[in-house]
Parts: C-alpha cells; sequence; structure tokens
C-alpha cells in the first residue's frame, strides 16, 4: 500500500526556490533534519531521473504542515511540482535519514550552502520553539541575496534570541549591490569562521549543501584539528551543475 501527502499551498521563497506545503498525516513522527522520498503520479515533462526525490522537512517536528522546498532547475519532476494544484495528492515514503541534532549540545556551528538550508531550517526552528536553542551559529552561503530562501526568518531570530548569530555569505556580485550587502562576502572557510567564533573547537559542526561543498568544508575543518565527531554532514547530491 503506498502512502500519500496532500498538498495545501505552495509558494516561491527565493528567486529560485518553491516552498511545498503538505498535509501532515495522522501520525506521522519525524526528527528535524530528516528528509522523505516524494514520487509523482505522472510528469508533465519528460525527465531522465523519472518521478522521484529525496527532500528534506524543512518545517519542525511541532509545525502542523510538513514542508519541503527546493531549487527550480528545469527538470521535468521540478517543473511538473510547481505546476501540482492544490488538493493533489503525492506518494511518499519516510521519514528517513540520521542528520539530526544530538541532545543536549551546548554549542553548535550551522554551515548551509544554498537549499543546504532545509535541515538546519528544522532543526533550528524546533530547538527555538522548545526554548532549547544552544549556542548557535549559522553560516548561510548563498551566490545572490535573492537566492537565500528563509533569510529574513534567520534575520529576526538573531535580533531576539541573545544566543543565536546569523552569518550569511554571498558568493557572486553579479547580481547585488555589494556596498550595501551586511553580511560576508566569498565561500565559507575557516578564516571566515575565525572572524565570528574565538573558540570553534569548543564546538559541534552541522553541515549541509551541495557534495563539492560538504566535502571542502570537512576537509578544511579536519585541517584545523576539529574533532571528526564533532562534525556531522549531509549532502544534497544532484545539485552537481547548479553550484550552492
Ligand atoms: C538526503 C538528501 C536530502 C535532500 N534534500 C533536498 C531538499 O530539501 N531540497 C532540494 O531541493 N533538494 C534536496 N535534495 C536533492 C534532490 O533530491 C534532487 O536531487 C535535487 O533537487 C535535484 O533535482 P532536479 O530535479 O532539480 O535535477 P535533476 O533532474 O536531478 O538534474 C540534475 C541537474 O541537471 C540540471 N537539469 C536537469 N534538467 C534540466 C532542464 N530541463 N533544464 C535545465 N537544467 C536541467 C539541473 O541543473 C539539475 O540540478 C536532497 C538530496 C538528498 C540525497
Amino acid at each position: 500500500m503506498h502512502n500519500f501527502l496532500t498538498l495545501v499551498e505552495k509558494r516561491q521563497i527565493a528567486s529560485t526556490t518553491l516552498e511545498c506545503v503538505f498535509e501532515k498525516p495522522d501520525g506521522f513522527i519525524f526528527q528535524a533534519g530528516q528528509n522523505m522520498t516524494l514520487v509523482l503520479e505522472k510528469l508533465n515533462y519528460a525527465d531522465a531521473r523519472g518521478a522521484r526525490r529525496i527532500f528534506t522537512i524543512a518545517s519542525a517536528p511541532f509545525e502542523e504542515g510538513l514542508k519541503i522546498s527546493t531549487r527550480l532547475t528545469g527538470s521535468g519532476f521540478k517543473r511538473t511540482l510547481a505546476e501540482l494544484p492544490k488538493g493533489a495528492k503525492v506518494q511518499f515514503s519516510g521519514p528517513r535519514g540520521k542528520f539530526h541534532l544530538l541532545k543536549e549540545l551546548r554549542k553548535v556551528i550551522f554551515v548551509a550552502g544554498g537549499i543546504g538550508i532545509t535541515p538546519i531550517k528544522s532543526m533550528i526552528t524546533e530547538v527555538a520553539h522548545k526554548s532549547e536553542l544552544p549556542r548557535a551559529i549559522l553560516f548561510y552561503s548563498n551566490a545572490t541575496s535573492d537566492e537565500a530562501a528563509y533569510h529574513d526568518f534567520f534575520c529576526r531570530l538573531a535580533d531576539t534570541a541573545a544566543d543565536f548569530s546569523y552569518v550569511p555569505s554571498l558568493t557572486s556580485s553579479s547580481k547585488v549591490n555589494m556596498e550595501s550587502w551586511p553580511g560576508e562576502r566569498g565561500r565559507i572557510d575557516f578564516k571566515m569562521i575565525l572572524r565570528h567564533v574565538e573558540f570553534p573547537h569548543e564546538y559541534v559542526f552541522y553541515l549541509c549543501g551541495p557534495p563539492g561543498m560538504v566535502d571542502e568544508l570537512v576537509d578544511i575543518l579536519r585541517e584545523n584539528d576539529i574533532d571528526k565527531e564533532h562534525i556531522f554532514s549531509e549532502s544534497f547530491w544532484g545539485y552537481e551543475s547548479v553550484g550552492n
């Protein structure tokens, strides 16, 4: 027997990012950071990879709906997803995945590249809601500011939660007036981390983004003597041609 989700809402939340909200099935339990597989019944456009994709649940477990957020790349799957009407049924399986927050962490550095923000958004929303936010710093890299999904949410949280700091960074200067950008510029590296965190070795790292970025960051952290037991990561394969 297949399980189905019902689409209740969809909206564009950044220049290339679509958020879909599904009704949460009764009894569906997941941990912040886990993912599920969606299967579209019928594709409106040809897609060499077929009708199935993995998406992280971007909403937090306490929230009412199940949200996913995705970059619209032009693939047949994504074009079909973007055209689904409210009330459409989508087959799913899950939740799955081991990328979730350990309990009772005191200091966490989150690093997200592009749509790799989804599990981190879920984790931070959940712990902030439970008033269990550890000392946390989010480094969030995007090519341009209009691509940074949930940017306003993290700005507001940084304004209201004393223990949360937000460091957005842009890697491209083509579409944005860099003089008015208050955040960092360039790829996230150890020098950037040190500009914002005095003792990074006291922190646990959660990394998510395209495989190239995640692999590079793990290498950088290891070269700088961050214990491998303090590094947790998830790679979103499937965006190889898009960058972050
Ligand atoms: C554990 C895990 C969690 C994930 N969570 C998320 C998530 O939360 N959100 C998310 O968005 N993704 C997530 N992914 C990745 C997701 O599963 C897809 O692989 C990814 O979204 C790319 O799918 P696609 O249909 O856009 O591209 P694919 O069809 O897989 O094609 C690969 C690339 O080719 C290009 N391409 C393909 N067709 C066209 C076309 N017609 N025109 C132009 N370019 C084209 C695109 O640039 C695309 O990125 C996750 C993956 C994993 C493994």
